[in-house]
């Protein structure tokens, strides 16, 4: 295993990080608890000393799953992530309840790494009005967080504010040889890490759409290649291929996978691609693009927009499904990201059609007519699916609730 310094604190980070987003699950849908488990302590045995997890991952299961599988010494070896929910906090007390939960259910004193989970558009303002700068800084001085940082699904522009907006030790952005000029991107990541950030990648293969089922003109490319290696490992191998990257997170559940990504993390440098490697790669996303519905570059130029429309958030999904048709996830990722369950509504439905947008694009893109093809075929599910997420979602914080409640009343028994 390679390990990865961190600027500001100089801890030494494996640059294979567990996610523990999709862990393996069981017939009936459960998170396959004793499997996880095993997969957990054995990334631990091979090296991996970076674990991220978040309240919402499995439904809360996740934080449950990794503090058991911290149990009989294993807690000691490593650094654990988890993240804050901003959808969840409405006062400044949210914020020390919700981290107080975290740390009992993670079986831990503290939180290694703590981040804001997924800010994008006004997320981190509304949350520094509530206090979260000042909340990090006294959770940091009573030892319950060490590192703070922050998830990030936004605009380029927002995230360089949110970088300069506090002494942040480390981000996390979505990142991979597609998404070089969408969120953050390469820009991003360079902008974070030249003031001093660590940055954790999540999505390094498009939540695993990289891997799995592809086009067969990419599997071709990918066959043809002198040097065997599986699309995971080329698409992991390129984000270790940039210097400023810390970590990669990988959602590993398959024994297989996670023994290969080992192996892969044994001997990827920063710079350890060839050139002709880099080109194979750079083919390979420009075949991806050509296969795209929408050509929109991520720049931003077209926002804000007047009605609250992400219009380079809502290309990127709607791009996302049009290559990869099989995975279903794709119509939920849009609707939970831009139907309002994780923050304002930004989705391509409330476009008025004003025009504003088109004038602004380099690409010259259509937008608003784009919008309404977006909207008919990403949205037909909204008015359902929206609020069973948010009861969801509801009856997950009220079981927890009771659940507290419950222990509290054990405890002073
Ligand atoms: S045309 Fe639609 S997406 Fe573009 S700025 Fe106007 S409301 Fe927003
Ligand atoms: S200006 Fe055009 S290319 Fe840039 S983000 Fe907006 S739609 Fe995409």
């Amino acid at each position: 295993m390679l390990y990865r310094t961190v600027p500001k604190t100089g801890d030494k980070l494996s640059i294979l990080g567990f996610g523990c987003m999709r862990l393996p699950s069981t017939r009936a849908g459960g998170v396959d608890e004793e499997r996880a488990i095993r997969q957990i302590r054995h990334a631990i045995d091979n090296g991996v000393n970076y674990l991220d997890t978040a309240p919402v991952y499995h439904f809360g299961k996740s934080e449950q799953v990794l503090g058991r599988a911290l149990a009989d010494g294993y807690r000691e070896k490593v650094r654990i992530a988890t993240k804050l929910p901003h959808w969840e906090v409405f006062e400044r007390e949210d914020m020390d309840r919700i981290l107080n939960g975290q740390l009992a259910i993670l079986k831990t004193d503290h939180i290694d790494y703590y981040l804001l989970h997924s800010l994008a558009g006004k997320s981190f303002t509304i949350m520094r009005d509530l206090g979260v700068l000042e909340f990090l800084d006294s959770a940091k001085k009573d030892g319950r967080i060490v590192n703070a940082g922050f998830s990030f699904h936004g605009r380029l522009e927002e995230f360089r504010e949110i970088v300069d907006a506090y002494d942040w030790q480390f981000c996390q952005i979505q990142y991979n040889y597609l998404d070089e000029k969408n969120q953050a991107g390469t820009e991003g990541l360079k902008y974070a890490a030249s003031k001093g950030l660590a940055v954790m990648i999540m999505e390094p293969l498009r939540g695993g759409n990289l891997a799995g089922r592809m086009p067969e003109t990419i599997r071709k490319m990918w066959d043809e290649a002198p040097v065997k290696r599986s699309p995971a490992e080329w698409g992991l191998r390129w984000v270790w291929d940039h210097p400023e990257v810390t970590v990669v997170l990988s959602g590993m559940n398959d024994e297989v996978h996670i023994d290969e990504n080992l192996r892969a993390a044994g001997s990827a440098l920063p710079g350890s691609l060839t050139e002709d490697e880099r080109a194979l790669i750079g083919r390979v996303r420009d075949e991806y693009h050509r296969l795209m519905k929408v050509g929109c570059t991520g720049c931003g130029y077209c926002m804000p927009c007047p009605a609250g429309v992400d219009i380079p958030g809502c290309f990127a999904n709607y791009n996302a499904h049009a290559l990869f048709p099989h995975d279903r996830a794709g119509k939920f990722q849009y609707i939970g990201r831009h139907g309002g369950l994780m923050g304002e509504k930004s989705y391509a439905g409330l476009c008025r059609q004003c025009g504003k947008c088109a004038k602004a694009c380099p690409q010259h893109l259509p937008i608003p007519s784009l919008m309404k093809e977006v909207s008919k075929e990403m949205e037909g599910m909204m008015g359902i699916a929206v609020p069973v997420m948010k009861g969801g979602l509801w009856c997950i914080n009220k079981a927890r609730r009771i659940g507290r409640f419950f222990t509290r009343e054990k405890s002073h028994a």
